[in-house]
């Protein structure tokens, strides 16, 4: 699973190479660094950020749009700040990009503690687990990205640790097997998933709130554009640059701020040094992103459909092995999008392309 992802947050370019997806909501390079890391020990200090990716908001106040979310964590930090107690757990889930791994800084912030960053396939041995959760100061919040990859025999442990801050893990085995109970300080674990449903029932049921980040309308995107623009140092730029980029970055902030390094470069290299709508364009069809921010895997997913399937409806596996690749990999990365904007419908008989659709492929 973590391969095939690997792979296709990839896409074929002209010349037939593999190249990063520059609309994919996951994080590629440096974008998140400490959230790959083998364990919360390395990825927890305050690592060297390079210029530019420092854009992270430090408080709620900072961070922009989902405002019922915000609402519920403000209300919640309040309460348990006032009975002098550590934050309730939260499981956050939605599609990458959307600011799961920024929030858990900002709680931690706010909660004057520590944020460690750590993965559930990173979290592979039970003592590794264990070694993460003692190492853990009061109130800390400890961030596991895809905790839906936890492996069963780890998520065991994270129950009594979740409920009563402690956990029995058994050193030896045979007649010498000895189970030792390790007390914890109480910390807040904040779990972040792109696939909810993939969760155990025990496990989400340990969790105190539970959120659904959403896709942000452009008028988010443009206020965290402005925002970051402030932060890395960038004068030159028109309200239209902020529309056109916007418009492309199919509702993550992710895809906005890597769009906006991307113009950046081009505006400074071939084009005036001002970020606006028409250098946006252009470095964006350089990239082969369209108005909509489709790229040539969006692209190629219609084709297909509409030109070989005739609209459909057609199964996601056929419609896979026409392209060359992996269902789940289409149902993960590439189709989100394509149903938010109404280009595609998902029937009991298959994928149906939507007239929008249609009228966007011939267009
Ligand atoms: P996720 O963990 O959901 O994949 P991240 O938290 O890593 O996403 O966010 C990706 C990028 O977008 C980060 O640089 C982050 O600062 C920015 N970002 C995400 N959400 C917001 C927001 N609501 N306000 C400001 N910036 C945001």
């Amino acid at each position: 699973m973590f391969r095939r992802l690997a792979s296709i947050a990839h896409c074929p370019d002209d010349a037939g190479m593999a190249r990063e997806r520059i609309v994919s909501g996951e994080s590629q390079g440096g974008e998140k660094h400490a959230a790959s890391a083998a364990s919360a020990a390395s990825a927890a200090s305050a690592a060297f950020v390079p210029s530019g990716l420092a854009v992270r908001p430090k408080t709620l106040q900072d961070y922009v749009g989902q405002s019922a979310l915000v609402e519920r964590l403000s209300i919640a930090m309040e309460a348990v700040k006032a009975r002098g107690e550590s934050m309730e757990h939260v499981l956050l889930h939605g599609p990458p990009g959307l600011g799961k791994t920024t929030l858990a800084h900002v709680i931690a912030n706010e909660m004057g503690s520590t944020a460690w960053v750590t993965s559930g396939p990173a979290l592979n041995k039970a003592a590794d687990l264990v070694g993460t959760l003692t190492k853990l100061g009061e109130g800390d919040v400890l961030f596991i990205d895809e905790i839906h990859r936890l492996p069963p025999a780890v998520e065991e442990y994270i129950y009594p640790a979740m409920e009563d801050f402690k956990v029995d893990f058994t050193v030896d085995s045979g007649m010498h097997a000895k189970v030792i109970t390790l007390t914890l300080k109480p910390f807040t674990l904040i779990g972040a998933t792109t696939r909810a449903g993939m969760l155990t029932q025990p496990l989400r049921a340990r969790f105190g709130i539970t959120h659904h980040l959403e896709y942000y309308p452009k008028a988010d995107l443009v206020e965290i554009l402005k925002r970051a623009v402030v932060r890395m140092g960038i004068s030159k730029v028109a309200v239209s640059g902020f529309d056109a980029i916007a418009e492309r970055s199919r509702g993550t902030p992710r895809v906005s701020l890597r769009l906006l390094r991307r113009v950046r470069d081009f505006a400074e290299v071939r084009g005036t040094g001002a970020i606006d709508a028409p250098a946006v364009t252009a470095a964006l069809k350089l990239e082969g992103v369209d108005d909509l921010g489709l790229d040539e895997i969006d692209r190629k997913y219609l084709r297909v459909l509409s030109e070989v399937y005739e609209g459909g409806p057609a199964g996601l596996e056929a419609i896979a092995a026409t392209m060359g690749g992996d269902a789940g990999t289409l149902e993960d990365i590439v189709e989100p999008y394509l149903l938010q904007i109404g280009f595609l419908s998902r029937t009991p008989r298959g994928r149906k392309l939507t007239t929008a659709g249609e009228a966007h492929l011939k267009g």
